[in-house]
């Protein structure tokens, strides 16, 4: 596939960034499992999450297909930091520039670009995971704005996110019509959070329930039309499916590139475990899921990036290529023998992260009913 040349800037920038900077502390951030501010901070500094979003509001005026490079190069090196990233560049944010007022673009976004304030998007509660038309958090309306009540779980920077955009429900006779987001800063009175999950993977992403008690929220935080909040979230779903592809294709590199180096280093019988046409089979596999991903996953940005729908297209290359990660890192613990039990290696990592990418953007049976459906109507 033929690249422009500011995509292969960003990858190659990208590239050294996460070799030099990411994978040397991979492990000890994973193991201490704290949010690694020092690094989000460079991201910032170099443009990366301000990267899908125009000049005139502090962006740095790329796309969706630079967002996707960006993501993909993090997860190579850790997964939690990419999936942070990219929340922050996309769910956490587009609704604030597509909506939020210019004073609102002044006191979030920017500083969100320039990593001074974190962002978090929650759609997840206790009853409502998959199915959001169970949404019951309720937003009321008052004279001087809207009151939100209720709770979110599994929201990703909920516990240290500075503003939160929130799929509340307005009206509970209306289901899916009645479903609106709101924007939500962290110091509304009535806000709180629980304590941080303790999580098998992505552990330095920081994840908790957040809570609403009486939020008081002025109209101008309600996010696009009353009665349009599901266009809310149908604007970046594709986006937010090929992320998680994106996201995938970056982890499924770094469990080939590890079995790759270790079927060269690893002798047994006398000869390279390399050499020995099972494994050869496991890295063939690894190889040719990561082509026909990469295919898919830059097919459907390409797409996004000249406005042409691919919802459907975006939902094929999030489960195929999740699915193809899923068995990499599956098969690179293989290839380890033994050592994939200790923690000292990488690919134990692999193994746990790969298990979040099944969830985020919709769940695998999920995906597979809306791609039949396309074809059984
Ligand atoms: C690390 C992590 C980070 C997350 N971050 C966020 C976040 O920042 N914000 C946020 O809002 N959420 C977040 N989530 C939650 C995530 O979006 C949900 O897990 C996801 O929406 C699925 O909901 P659920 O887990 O409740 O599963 P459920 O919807 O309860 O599904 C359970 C099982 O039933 C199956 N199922 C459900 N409905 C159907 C159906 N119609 N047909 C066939 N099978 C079905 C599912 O596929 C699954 O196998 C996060 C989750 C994780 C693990």
């Amino acid at each position: 596939m033929l690249r422009s040349d500011s995509e292969k800037l960003v990858r190659k920038v990208m590239a050294k960034f996460v070799d030099e900077e990411v994978i040397p502390v991979a492990t000890e951030l994973d193991n201490k499992g704290e949010f690694p501010y020092h690094l989000f901070r460079k991201l910032a500094d170099m443009g990366v999450l301000g990267i899908r979003y125009p000049k005139k509001v502090g962006g740095s005026g790329g796309n969706t297909t630079l967002y996707c490079i960006c993501v993909e190069e993090l997860a190579r090196g850790l997964m939690s930091l990419a999936a942070i990233t990219a929340m922050q560049c996309l769910m956490a944010t587009d609704g604030l520039y597509r909506y939020g007022t210019k004073e609102m673009h002044e006191k979030y976004l920017r500083p969100a670009f320039r990593g001074e304030k974190i962002g978090a998007f929650q759609l997840t509660e206790p009853e409502a995971g998959s199915d959001l038309s169970n949404v019951r958090t309720l937003a009321t309306k008052v004279e001087d704005g809207w009151v939100i009540n209720g709770m979110k779980t599994w929201s990703t920077s909920g516990p240290i996110g500075s503003f939160h955009t929130v799929l509340t429900q307005t009206d509970p006779d209306k289901g899916l019509k009645g479903l609106m987001f709101f924007f939500i800063p962290a110091d509304t009175p009535g806000f709180s959070h629980s304590k941080k999950f303790d999580t098998l993977g992505t552990r330095t992403s920081s994840l908790s329930e957040i809570y609403f008690n009486n939020c008081h929220v002025p109209d101008e935080y309600m996010l696009g039309e009353l009665g349009r909040g599901l266009d809310v979230l149908l604007t970046i779903l594709a986006e937010i499916r090929i992320m998680t592809a994106c996201l995938a294709i970056g982890l499924l590199r770094a469990a080939m590139d590890d079995s790759i180096r270790y079927c060269k280093e690893r002798v047994q019988f006398g000869k390279q475990i390399g050499k020995y046409q099972l494994v050869q089979a496991k890295i063939a596999n690894m190889a040719v899921n990561l082509e026909a991903g990469k295919l898919m996953c830059y097919k459907v940005t390409h797409l996004i990036d000249n406005n042409v729908p691919c919802l459907n297209e975006a939902s094929m290359a999030k489960y195929f290529t999740v699915e193809s990660a899923c068995s990499a890192c599956d098969e690179a613990t293989r290839i380890y023998g033994a050592y994939a039990y200790s923690m000292e290696y990488a690919v134990q990592r692999y193994y746990r992260d790969n298990r979040f990418l099944l969830y985020g953007g919709g769940t695998h049976e999920v995906l597979q009913t809306t791609i039949a459906r396309q074809y059984l109507r």
